[in-house]
């Protein structure tokens, strides 16, 4: 039989006690003590009910992330309010912070949601870490004195090298870069300077490691997933994908199960997949309650092995189910079983590809 690799993208919303002991830290309601021990409570019951819908990679479901985006930064002092925002297309904004002062430094690791998660599952766990090129927007545009633009992107290298190589050290299956302001740069400048400008940058990190740890190195891109909305749907995929398998990078995760023209996007991932190259198709809807059916995901990945050899293709879920802590908008047990029909769909196909 054929195999199909499937992995989820990251995030499972997380369970309300501990969204409510999320506030109450914020209020000082409760120590961090007491919060510390509800993240390992809500990681260890996501594993084990990641593990029980069959999936063969595991991740904590950044259930202790304060947001992909945000968790290298928590607790900065050279940080403040006032940086980059992100505007969805229902109207709600997403704000990121700005830097006043370097030298700019990870407070977080990555690596250390894994070895927590590690604790409670002997399957493989990846890893998701945030992009270089999302780092990159916190440096104010008006530039800060003492603190050259060049100097901060020199840090940014080497302090987004060192949160994908602690995953490694750590014993990750592998580690996927959060690239979801992609297709949001093309948005932002149709001329794809920006894009072209992140993707350079992302590269200088991903050129730091070998080959062999490069085919472990994924990037995740979609169009935004915030409260059931989007941020750059809007922006045709043909015009990014081409310029996105240039990235140096082993594993692509692509939002797919959302796009409306389908046909159109496996004909372009054909046209731009390198040969060391192999792409994880969403063939789940995050943004949508329905549930997949197993028959519906088979199909959806029978038709996309009609454009993408088969050992270069496997599955996955539009997006995580939860990027941002507050976001409850999918449940979580809709989420299980979401995740559940893309893993019996995957070995659908399995058996009908040739
Ligand atoms: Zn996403």
């Amino acid at each position: 039989m054929t195999f199909i690799a499937t992995e989820p993208i990251g995030s499972i919303p997380r369970p309300a006690y501990l969204q409510q002991a999320m506030q109450a830290f914020q209020k000082n309601e409760i120590p961090q003590t007491e919060l510390s021990r509800l993240f390992a409570q809500a990681t260890r019951e996501t594993i084990v009910q990641l593990e029980a819908t069959g999936s063969p990679v595991i991740s904590d479901g950044e259930q202790s992330k304060p947001s992909f985006v945000t968790y290298p930064l928590h607790g900065s002092a050279n940080l403040a309010a006032g940086g980059v925002v992100i505007p969805f297309a229902d109207g709600h904004t997403r704000q990121l912070p700005q830097l006043i002062a370097g030298p700019f430094k990870y407070e977080q690791y990555a690596a250390d949601y894994l070895i927590e998660a590690k604790k409670y599952t002997a399957l493989p766990v990846k890893q998701a870490v945030i992009s270089a090129s999302a780092m990159s927007l916190l440096y104010p545009a008006e530039g800060i004195p003492g603190y050259s633009q060049q100097q901060f992107i020199a840090d940014l290298l080497d302090q987004a090298e060192a949160d994908i190589r602690k995953c490694f050290d750590a014993g990750a299956y592998n580690v996927q870069i959060d690239f979801t302001e992609a297709r949001l740069a093309l948005k932002l400048d149709p001329s794809k300077g920006l894009l072209s400008q992140f993707i350079d940058l992302n590269n200088q990190v991903f050129d730091r490691f070998t080959a062999a740890e490069r085919s472990r190195i994924g990037v995740h891109t979609c169009p935004g997933g915030d409260h059931d909305s989007t941020h750059s749907a809007d922006v045709p995929y043909t015009e990014l994908l081409p310029l996105f398998f240039k990235l140096h990078a082993g594993n692509f995760y692509l939002e797919y199960a959302g796009e409306q023209d389908k046909k159109t996007v496996l004909q372009s991932i054909k046209e731009n997949i390198g040969e060391n190259q192999k792409v994880f198709l969403g063939v789940i809807d995050v943004l949508n309650p329905r549930i997949e059916t197993p028959e519906e995901v088979r199909d959806l990945l029978v038709e996309a092995s009609e454009y993408i050899p088969v050992a270069q293709l496997g599955s996955t879920d539009d997006c995580g189910f939860s990027p941002f802590a507050d976001d409850v908008s999918t449940a979580r047990e809709i989420a299980f079983e979401k995740i559940k029909a893309r893993i019996q769909g995957t070995k659908l196909a399995e058996a009908k590809v040739k």
